[in-house]
């Protein structure tokens, strides 16, 4: 009798929990699952969902794949729209691009002068990057007689303000914006980034050197990446810059190298 009770009770315990299990899961959760498109795709990210459903209908060239990467990149968004604050100050991992900034008071600790004869002016670099630049021009030198010089490095958010109205001042908002930085936006203001050329040529055409041969062959064992890559505008919001470089440090500076993607792919990839 006792026994029978207690399996009425268990049954009826059991019933009640279901009912209530199925009327607190909430609608729209399972729904989610179960009719989203992208939902076991890899580095799929449930708070992008909106975003993937929204960028697909407008790029039905490409695949669920692309969307979702392009989406995690914010690639759905016009550059200078939804920024952020960058994250990871004064460290390699620091990521200052179309979306993310630098306060105007954001000074990097360790500014340290390059030295005199691997720069013009009165340059300064973040002190990590500023060592390893003086090592890769200084080989470059010793082992194949090639000229590599800073031309610009660290640049505070009034100079790239200057520099940046200037642009807009002589040219336009709409071209100044696919070479120069809005204040703020700008990665020379992380201390960790540099303009160089080979002293003899004007640095617009780097490309056609020698040491820009050897700096795309080598300067990822230095710590250095090519910033702004050809046909990798899409991401970084520049155009194709030769002879812009960025310090991340050799062992994220080597996988870049190796798997060929932008920082901004690199970053995305440790999010996930
Ligand atoms: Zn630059």
């Amino acid at each position: 009798m006792n026994k029978n009770i207690l399996i009425i009770i268990f049954i009826i315990f059991i019933t009640i929990t279901s009912i209530i299990l199925l009327l607190i899961i909430p609608k729209k959760y399972t729904n989610k699952k179960i009719n989203n498109n992208f939902y076991n795709i890899k580095n799929y990210k449930e708070k992008n969902l909106s975003r993937y459903e929204n960028y697909s209908k407008h790029n039905l060239n490409l695949s669920k794949a692309e969307i979702i990467n392009r989406v995690n990149l914010n690639l759905d968004y016009k550059f200078y729209t939804h920024t952020k604050k960058a994250n990871n100050l004064n460290t390699e991992k620091i990521l200052v691009n179309k979306y993310y900034y630098l306060e105007k008071n954001y000074i990097p600790n360790n500014l340290e002068m390059i030295n005199d004869g691997y720069q013009k002016g009165r340059l300064t670099l973040v002190h990590e990057a500023r060592i390893a630049f003086e090592s890769l021009a200084s080989d470059a030198y010793n082992k194949k007689h090639l000229y590599i010089r800073a031309i610009s490095a660290y640049r505070s958010y009034d100079y790239q303000k200057k520099l940046y109205n200037n642009y807009v001042k002589n040219d336009s908002k709409e071209n100044a914006d696919t070479y120069s930085a809005r204040p703020g936006f700008s990665e020379h203001q992380t201390g960790l980034s540099l303009d160089v050329d080979n002293i003899y040529t004007d640095y617009n055409n780097f490309e056609k050197t020698k040491e820009y041969k050897w700096m795309i062959k080598n300067c990822y064992k230095y710590g250095f990446i090519l910033r702004f890559p050809k046909s990798k505008e899409y991401i970084t919001g520049y155009q194709f810059e030769p002879w812009h470089y960025r310090y991340v440090g050799k062992n994220i500076a080597t996988y870049i190298n190796k798997h060929k993607i932008t920082l901004e792919e690199y970053i995305q990839k440790l999010e996930n």
